[in-house]
């Protein structure tokens, strides 16, 4: 079985063709970081523009790189939502031309269950299992029974931690995507900075970031009043230790209630080399419960993982109609319907 997957939610144009819902067989990524950057994010139509004009570029190298054929081809998986409605738009279109035109069955993938399938790609999934989910707009702990089957537990009131990271790093003058300059900084600093942990209410597994933002704009602002001088390298550690505390915490404890055997990290953030670690370190007692973590490159936004997801979506039977949208506001509860 091979399934050609086309991803184009947010500033990556990706497409990947996988076979047997593992294995890579092209995985082509054409990101557009360096055009959003001087505007230090993603600029909604600049997205849309590069779209359009790289996802035949995209679709042909993935082909060519792949030996693989479009009559080999079982089904056309794409990413219908979240994301900018603009950008999906035109993955979605290219989906439904190939589909139409071809004549293969379309598969509509909601961009969260592609980044927690994105370990599928790295080994057996088992279940029951809870993802971590870090991205740039989401930070979610998922539990999923079963294949396709995606129960929301907790998630953030406000800011993502991707979006914090990238604030963050705003604040200290890093480049957009501020996340890995944050992460290399923090390595070299001491968490000495006094920020806040939002644990909320006992027993919620929600997080919330937008607390721990304003502290370290304003232990900045303060610093700064005062004529004293804050060390980048130790507030990016101590922004980074809160949010790995509280991260790590709350996935431990779902762990334990929920009985888990497998926990999979998924989304950008999950290429945080302090989360990786810690979470590393803190399972190593839990013995019974295997620790996923994908390479770096099936972390942030691809289109093996929209393949991947596109591929157990098919298997159990989801066909998406030619009328197929992009949905901004797609419900990950509801992925499979
Ligand atoms: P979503 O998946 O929620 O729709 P998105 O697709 O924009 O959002 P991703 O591509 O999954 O997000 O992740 C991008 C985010 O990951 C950015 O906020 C970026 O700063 C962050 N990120 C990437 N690498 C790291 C890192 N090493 N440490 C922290 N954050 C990182
Ligand atoms: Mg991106
Ligand atoms: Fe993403």
């Amino acid at each position: 079985e091979y399934i050609l997957g086309i991803e184009t939610s947010c500033d990556e144009t990706a497409a990947s063709i996988i076979k047997n819902g593992k294995e890579i067989v092209a995985n082509v990524v054409a990101s557009q970081i360096e055009s959003h950057k001087r505007f230090g994010g993603v600029v909604p139509e600049i997205a849309s523009r590069h779209h359009v004009e790289q996802i035949t570029v995209v679709l042909e190298e993935t082909l060519e790189q792949s030996g693989v054929t479009m009559e080999e081809i079982d089904a056309i998986a794409v990413t219908e939502g979240p994301g900018l409605v603009g950008a999906l738009l035109i993955g979605v279109n290219a989906a439904k031309a190939i589909s139409f035109a071809h004549n293969k069955p379309l598969v509509g993938v909601h961009h969260i269950a592609g980044h927690i399938y994105a370990n599928q790609l790295v080994t057996d999934l088992q279940f029951p299992l809870l993802a971590l989910v870090v991205s740039g707009g989401h930070t979610e702990l998922v539990y999923m029974e079963k294949h396709g089957s995606f129960k929301v537990i907790g998630e953030t009131r406000d800011d993502a931690v991707g979006e914090a990271y990238d604030k963050v790093a705003r604040t200290l003058n890093l480049p957009y995507p501020g996340g890995p300059h944050i992460d290399r900084l923090a390595q070299e600093g001491e968490a000495n900075i006094p920020l806040p942990r939002a644990w909320l209410e006992e027993g919620s597994y929600d997080f919330s970031f937008s607390g721990l933002k304003s502290a370290v704009i304003n232990t900045l602002h303060n610093a700064s009043q005062k004529g004293e001088k804050i060390e980048p390298a130790n507030l990016a550690a101590s922004f980074q230790e809160s949010v790995i505390e509280v991260l790590v915490t709350k996935t431990i404890k779902a762990t334990k209630e929920y009985g888990v055997n497998q926990v999979v990290l998924a989304g950008g953030v999950a290429a945080n080399k302090g989360l990786r670690a810690a979470l590393e370190e803190s399972f190593r007692e839990l013995k019974d419960v295997e620790l996923v973590i994908p390479p770096l490159s099936l972390c942030t936004d691809n289109a093996a993982m929209i393949a991947t997801a596109g591929s157990v979506f098919y298997q159990l039977g989801k066909r998406s109609p030619l009328s197929l949208n992009g949905n901004p506001g797609l419900d990950l509860e509801k992925a499979l319907v």
